[in-house]
C-alpha cells in the first residue's frame, strides 16, 4: 500500500513538475469505433475561464452526464453546460466517432454555439450530415438553413484564430487519415499550449510530411516548456498488420513519430528532449474480443505496448471518461 501511494506521487510529481497547470482537459469520450458512449470528445479550458471549447463530439450528453457524476465540471450540470459554458466545438474530421454526440445534441442547442472545422470537413458535414437526410440542419449554412441555432465556421488551416467566447486561439493543421483530411489543433492560451490530434496515420504510412510539419512548430514550444500536453491517437495494437490500419497508429509508429519530435528538439540528445512530456493516449479502438475473453482487455494492452516502447521518458496517459486532468 504504502509502496503504491509512493508510485503514485511519483508519478503526480512528474506529470505536474514538467510545467505548472493552466489548462483543465475533460474527456467526454475517450474511444474510437466500436462501443458507443464513450468516443472521442474532450473539453479544454484555462483553470480560471468558466467557458469550455469541445475538441470533437463524439460523445457529448453521455460524457457530460460521466463528468458531472464525478465532479469534473465545477458542479454545472449538463444543461447549464450545453447552454451557456460550451460556446464552440472544433470538429477534427467528419468521421461519426468524433460527431455524433454533437450531432444527437444539435437541436437542443440555443445559444448560437460555433462549429469549426476546416473547410474540406465543414462541407463534408453540411453536404452529408446537416442535410435533411441524415439529420436536420439547426445550423446557418448549407441545406435548407432557416433555424440558425448555430454558426457553422469554416477556418482556413495554419492561421490563429480566436475560438468564439473563450480565452483560446487555435491554429489548425491538416492530417492525413488514410488521404483523407483530418486536422490537428494547436490551442493556445496567452504563451501555454495543448496540442490536439484527430485520426491520424503516421508519415511513413501516408507518404506525407503533415507530421513533421507539426513537430517543426511545436519543437520551440517544447524547448521553452509552453507546450502543456499531446493528445495523440494510438487506435490499433502493434500486430495490427500495416494494410489495416486505415489511417491510425499503432504503439511502435506512435513512438516512432514521437522519436522524431524528440530529434528535432534536441538532435544531440533526443532521449532527454521530450522527457516528462504529457502525451494523453487517444482512440484506442477496443474489439469485440475483450467482451468474450475476460482475458483481453486492447485498452491496457496498447498503452503496455506504448510503455515498452517508450525509450524517450514521455509520460503517458491513459484519460478515463470523466475524470478532469490539469496540465
Ligand atoms: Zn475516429
Ligand atoms: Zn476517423
Amino acid at each position: 500500500m504504502r509502496k503504491l501511494l509512493i508510485t503514485f506521487l511519483v508519478l503526480m510529481l512528474s506529470s505536474s513538475s514538467y510545467c505548472a497547470p493552466v489548462f483543465e482537459i475533460v474527456p467526454l469520450g475517450v474511444n474510437g469505433g466500436l462501443r458507443d458512449g464513450n468516443l472521442s470528445a474532450y473539453l479544454v479550458k484555462t483553470l480560471d475561464s468558466e467557458n469550455y471549447t469541445a475538441l470533437d463530439g463524439g460523445s457529448l450528453v453521455r460524457g457530460l452526464e460521466v463528468a458531472f457524476a464525478k465532479q469534473s465540471l465545477h458542479d454545472k450540470n449538463v444543461d447549464e453546460l450545453l447552454q451557456k459554458h460550451i460556446p464552440a466545438y472544433l470538429i477534427s474530421h467528419a468521421h461519426l466517432d468524433h460527431l455524433m454526440g454533437l450531432v444527437m445534441a444539435q437541436p437542443e442547442l440555443r445559444e448560437k454555439q460555433t462549429i469549426i472545422a476546416r473547410t474540406e470537413t465543414m462541407q463534408a458535414l453540411l453536404k452529408n450530415v446537416f442535410n435533411w437526410s441524415v439529420w436536420g440542419n439547426f445550423g446557418d449554412d448549407g441545406e435548407i438553413p432557416r433555424l440558425n441555432y448555430q454558426h457553422y465556421q469554416s477556418i482556413p488551416l495554419l492561421q490563429w484564430i480566436a475560438v468564439p467566447n473563450t480565452n483560446l486561439d487555435v491554429k489548425v493543421f491538416p492530417l492525413s487519415h488514410a488521404g483523407m483530411a483530418s486536422s490537428a489543433f494547436l490551442i493556445r492560451y496567452k504563451t501555454d499550449y495543448v496540442l490536439y490530434f484527430g485520426d491520424t496515420g503516421a508519415d511513413s504510412v501516408e507518404k506525407s510530411i503533415n507530421m513533421e510539419n507539426i513537430w517543426n512548430e511545436v519543437a520551440p514550444l517544447i524547448r521553452n516548456k509552453q507546450l502543456h500536453a499531446i493528445m495523440l491517437e494510438c487506435s490499433f495494437l502493434n500486430s495490427q498488420p500495416e494494410d489495416k490500419l486505415f489511417g491510425h497508429l499503432n504503439p511502435k509508429l506512435f513512438m516512432a513519430e514521437l522519436r522524431q519530435l524528440a530529434a528535432i528538439v534536441n538532435p544531440s540528445d533526443f532521449k532527454n528532449s521530450l522527457r516528462g512530456l504529457p502525451v494523453i493516449v487517444t482512440h484506442i479502438k477496443p474489439r469485440l474480443i475483450d467482451f468474450s475473453n475476460s482475458n483481453e482487455d486492447t485498452g491496457k494492452r496498447v498503452i503496455n505496448e506504448l510503455s515498452l516502447g517508450n525509450d524517450i521518458g514521455v509520460t503517458l496517459i491513459k484519460p478515463e471518461q470523466g475524470i478532469m486532468l490539469s496540465l
